[in-house]
């Protein structure tokens, strides 16, 4: 194992004044507010293992104060007043406000969570910027529709008017993952405001400072006290409060599958709305007519992008047998030519994993793989001064009920197998518990969308992986979750159907 030097890199003076407030509060009713119990837990720069803040420690006396201040911004407060153009032009300014700050969001992100700083600098800090934008067009155009009835008892003389009224579905707990913090955050903030609701926000413990970032910008864009409330702290203490909350309407999730279970059971009190944004094990199905030289680094990326911690990256590779070796020789190339550093390091291709004992969870998945007859081509190591770097690491030979290919990893461990004709390989890319994403590469178009059909999958790429854009939908089948985020029908999740029927 080489172990590498991450060097020194200081965070520019915006990105440095925010670090040097230390000391975080929570945002509730508009205020920035310490938790009751006054704990904070610290944050870590996961490439050197310094605390870079100290997060405050919410609880469940905190969550019932954001829960109050958001549904009395819900029921009485000025936004329910607002017309969708005055909503429309708060999320219009937030989105500009981030664009305004926009390296400083990338900073704190990469400082937070390792990520390499193109990764939030050129895809998800702009993607979250897009959200803002997106459903800021959308604000304005919830409709309803006027339906004609067949009711032929209504009192002489008179007629049926009946039309349909989409309203907010009420008070929102956001509850998102470390991954990709903001962008994942922007994916529940832009529609449930568009949809004129307020929200309870709960960050995951260990990224926590795009969150508070966000929230002082949303609250200089003008978006009046008590519709954000920002709840810092533990899953099991202020994320399971707020989820099992009886004033909380909906509980917009994004996580792991276990954690999807406890919000599930967790709600059943008040039978809230509940949509789940689950893990992966995604498929890239390589067939004998792609251009390789285009997929080959396709594939690769969709696994080692943001080092593997994204739930829709491709984790299993099924290359067709006439092109198997070629694959595996250029995606191992792929892999050892990336450069791992500090996420600031302007050289670095992937950062470290987003702690330590992430990086030790990963590795113990390819001394699985190992152990069940698995041949590690390439990686394998974990490395770093805080041990959170893992190599990218590729692996063939397993059978099909390996761990490392059953299981999310979220790591930057690539599974690859081969396989003969079209059924075979649907056959295997369906044998997951999970269905959230799946890549296909092939020249004919043709054959590949019909392949698409066949595959269960929240989303299908064909020549591309994990092409985002805030209009297309992206959500799960399976035990990948339910609901959908981004586009029109992220909307609906935050939206009631009302009927009025009236006889005039
Ligand atoms: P996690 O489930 O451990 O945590 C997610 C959030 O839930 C955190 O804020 C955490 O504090 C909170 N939480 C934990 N226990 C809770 C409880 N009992 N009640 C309420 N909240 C609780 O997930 P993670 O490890 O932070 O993120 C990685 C997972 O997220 C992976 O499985 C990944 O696939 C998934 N993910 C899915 C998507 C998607 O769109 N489908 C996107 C990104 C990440």
């Amino acid at each position: 194992m080489s172990d590498i030097s991450i060097g020194s890199f200081s965070p520019s003076a915006a990105a440095q004044a925010f670090l040097d407030k230390g000391k975080h509060k929570l945002f509730i009713g508009g205020e920035w507010v310490d938790a009751s119990g006054g704990g904070h837990f610290p944050t870590h720069d996961p490439a050197s293992g310094d605390v870079i803040g100290q997060i405050a420690k919410g609880g469940a006396g905190d969550v019932e104060k954001a829960v109050t201040a958001a549904r009395e911004a819900f029921e009485t407060g000025p936004w329910s007043a607002m017309t969708p153009m005055e909503r429309s032009a708060i999320l219009q300014r937030i989105a500009d406000l981030m664009e305004a700050n926009i390296d400083e969001l990338a900073e704190l992100e990469t400082l937070d969570q390792g990520k390499a700083l193109y990764v939030g600098r050129w895809a998800e800090i702009p993607g979250a910027i897009a959200q803002f934008r997106y459903f800021a067009g959308l604000a304005p155009a919830i409709e309803g529709s006027s339906i004609p009835t067949s009711i032929n008892y209504q009192p002489e003389g008179k007629e049926i008017f009946a039309y349909t009224r989409k309203e907010a579905v009420g008070v929102v707990g956001a509850i998102v993952p470390w991954n990709s913090p903001l962008v994942l955050t922007a994916m529940k903030l832009a529609p449930a405001l568009a949809a004129g609701c307020t929200l309870v926000l709960k960050p995951a413990e260990d990224t926590s400072l795009t969150a508070l970032r966000l929230v002082e910008l949303m609250a200089e864009a003008g978006l009046p006290a008590g519709v954000i409330n920002l709840i810092t702290g533990l899953g099991a203490e202020a994320g399971s409060h707020l989820a099992s909350h009886p004033d909380v309407n909906k509980i917009a999730f994004t996580g792991s599958t276990a954690t999807g279970r406890a919000i599930v059971d967790a709600s059943k009190g008040n039978l809230k709305r509940v949509t789940l944004e689950l893990g992966g094990k995604s498929p890239v199905i390589i067939m004998p007519d792609a251009d390789l030289d285009a997929a080959i680094p396709g594939a690769a990326n969709a696994i080692f992008f943001n080092g593997g911690q994204v739930c829709i990256a491709g984790s299993r590779l099924y290359a067709h047998s006439s092109v198997y070796d070629q694959v595996v020789e250029g995606i191992v190339a792929a892999a050892k030519s990336i450069k791992l550093g500090h996420g600031l390091d302007p050289e670095t291709h992937m950062g470290p994993l987003v702690s330590a004992q992430h990086a030790a969870k990963v590795a113990s998945y390819i001394e699985s793989a190992k152990a069940e007859g698995g041949t590690v081509h390439c990686g394998g190591n974990v490395t770093g001064p805080n041990a959170s770097f893992v190599e990218p690491t590729v692996i063939t030979g397993l059978a099909p009920d390996a761990k490392a290919l059953c299981e999310e990893i979220f790591g930057p461990v690539l599974v690859i197998q081969s396989f003969d004709n079209t059924d075979e390989v649907v056959a295997a890319a369906n044998n997951s518990e999970y269905g959230l994403a799946a890549g296909i590469w092939s020249e004919g178009l043709s054959n590949a969308t019909r392949l698409a059909s066949r595959l269960n999958a929240g989303t299908v790429w064909i020549n591309s992986h994990a092409m985002y854009d805030a209009s297309l939908p992206i959500g799960g089948t399976k035990q990948s979750g339910y609901g959908r985020d981004s586009g029109q029908a992220a909307l609906e999740n935050y939206l009631e159907l009302k009927t009025v029927c009236a006889v005039v």
